[in-house]
């Protein structure tokens, strides 16, 4: 008696590359499981989804909410928290609590001559600068100065002193 040998291959192909991952599954492990607040009104944000999604707005003062891992700088003038885009860039350029103009992330506007501490925004309300020297000493005068690089939390979470 012969066997044969049945080919019995299924189509499963098709099934195979419908079923991929949605989400990279790295970088979801360190989610904080401490309460997170509103980099706007501080309330309390509701806790992530079960895919580490956030909600789109807050609930309490409906300012848009960005993904786990935005990181954070502030309005030099108001000292309001904002969010910096992975690509570096800010969802809106002027502050969005004073509308003053806000310089590149990790960089703030001069405030004071660096040679004789000449007390003198160099900035326009567009974010141009104002004055190519120091109308007192005649220093060159740049528009930003190096700042601290941004931060993942709007405002540090600890910070009694
Ligand atoms: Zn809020
Ligand atoms: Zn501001
Ligand atoms: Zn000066």
């Amino acid at each position: 008696m012969r066997l044969l040998i049945v080919d019995c291959r299924f189509e499963i192909e098709n099934r195979k590359s419908q079923i991929e991952n949605p989400l990279p599954s790295s970088a979801i492990e360190n989610q904080k499981s401490k309460i997170e607040n509103c980099y706007n009104c501080r309330a309390p944000l509701p806790p992530l989804t079960p895919n580490a999604q956030r909600p789109a707005t807050c609930p309490s003062c409906k300012a848009t909410l960005y993904p786990l891992g935005t990181l954070y700088d502030h309005c030099q003038f108001c000292n309001a928290a904002q969010p910096i885009l992975p690509d570096n860039k800010r969802p809106s350029h002027p502050c969005r609590d004073c509308r003053a103009p806000l310089p590149p992330p990790g960089q703030r506007f001069l405030t004071h001559c660096p040679a004789c501490r000449y007390e003198v925004l160099n900035v326009d309300t567009y974010g141009h600068r104002i004055h190519e020297r120091c109308p007192r000493c005649h220093a060159p005068l740049p528009l930003v100065l190096p700042a601290d690089p941004p931060s993942p939390t709007p405002w540090p979470l600890n910070n009694a002193a």
